[in-house]
């Protein structure tokens, strides 16, 4: 797919002093591609969004725009004029075009687009917090953009009604073949809803792939542990095949698949990531342990185990069953769905 937008090495620090801001990244955004930007707070992401955006510079590396690329820059916390009407201020983020008739019918096309035509000639200060959301978005749209860069344009807003609007926008979006890069610090809504999500820790790109790799596929435990509960667990390699691993896990072999790029050699010690989803509640299971803490979470119970080795592991049992804390548990670990990491 074709690129719009390139970043090369890409360093800016507001400090010279520090490490703050971003350092070496590189990335790309394609044609009608939906990317979302994660990662901790003060990571580097709203840094990442305004080079993009051209509102500050790289001081090292560079950012290259490709053909006929529009960008539209939703910045964090958009504050909108109060004692304005919804018409007024898209107008008004359109001064600069000559055509009165013209910048009338964008922003009607835009109003249209986004559901919010009835609130055409509402004050601002009248709407709810998803029409606002709407309006910020709309502001956007009508300067025709084929890149639009959010920064955590839903955050105050409520699960449901975000969930709502995302669902509607990042569809609208693919629609209209507008590429998308969003900021956000959600990881069910960056798994949900984006094409590719790119982690930042501490100013530097983690990993930068699609969302079921992200999480199935994690480089580092950073990333393994981001993207919600996770065992990490060290075991020996015993020796490695041409697509499996044979593995000592707490003094049990095992054979898991073997990932791509996988460097790690016989006797060296490997981490395995292990989802708590990947584990089962079983009578024949070949490990126990006892339950140190349960938290009730509508359709499951998250469970932490503690074994007999003193290793603590988190695990899914179905919602409906009472289960006690001290109780014994046997349970299977499904092999297949271990990853393994080769540096630990
Ligand atoms: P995020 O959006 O992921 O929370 P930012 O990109 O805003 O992170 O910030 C990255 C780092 O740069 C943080 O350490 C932050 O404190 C620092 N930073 C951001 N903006 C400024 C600024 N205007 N002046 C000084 N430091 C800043
Ligand atoms: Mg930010």
């Amino acid at each position: 797919m074709k690129k719009l937008v390139e970043l090369n090495h890409v360093t800016y620090r507001y400090d010279q002093r520090k490490t703050d801001g971003i350092t070496n990244m590189s990335l790309a955004i394609k044609k009608s591609e939906c990317v979302c930007l994660i990662g901790p707070s003060g990571s580097g992401k709203s840094t990442t969004a305004k080079l993009i955006a051209e509102l500050i510079h790289p001081q090292e590396g560079s950012v290259k725009f490709f053909e006929n690329v529009k960008t539209a820059y939703v910045p964090q916390n958009t504050q909108l004029p109060e004692d304005k009407t919804v018409m007024e201020y898209l107008l008004d983020s359109l001064s600069y075009l000559d055509d009165d008739e013209k910048k009338e019918t964008l922003v009607r096309t835009n109003l249209l687009l986004l559901n919010i035509s009835n609130e055409t000639h509402s004050p601002i200060s009248a709407i709810s917090g998803g029409q606002r959301q709407r309006v910020i978005i709309a502001a956007a749209l009508v300067q025709n953009p084929n890149l639009i860069i959010l920064d955590e344009p839903f955050g105050h807003l409520d699960e449901k009604l975000r969930g709502e609007l995302m669902e509607e926008l990042f569809s609208l979006f693919k629609d209209q073949s507008i590429a998308c890069l969003w900021v956000t610090h959600e990881t069910k809504e960056a798994l949900s809803f984006s094409d590719r999500i790119i982690l930042l820790n501490f100013g530097v790109v983690q990993q930068d792939s699609s969302s079921i790799e992200i999480y199935q596929q994690p480089t580092n435990m950073f990333t393994a542990d981001f993207f919600g509960k996770n065992n990490s667990i060290l075991g020996k390699l015993i020796s490695v095949s041409d697509n499996d691993l044979l593995i000592n896990l707490f003094n049990k072999e095992i054979v898991i698949p073997k990932p791509e790029k996988f460097k790690a050699k016989d006797h060296q010690d490997v981490l395995l990531i292990i989802r708590p989803e990947n584990i089962n509640i079983t009578n024949d299971g070949d490990f126990s342990g006892k339950i140190t803490t349960q938290y009730f979470q509508g359709a499951f119970n998250l469970l932490e185990l503690v074994l007999n080795n003193g290793y603590h592991m988190w695990m899914y049992a179905p919602g409906h069953i009472r289960l006690n804390k001290g109780e014994k548990l046997k349970f299977s670990i499904e092999y297949s769905k271990v990853y393994c990491l080769d540096e630990v």
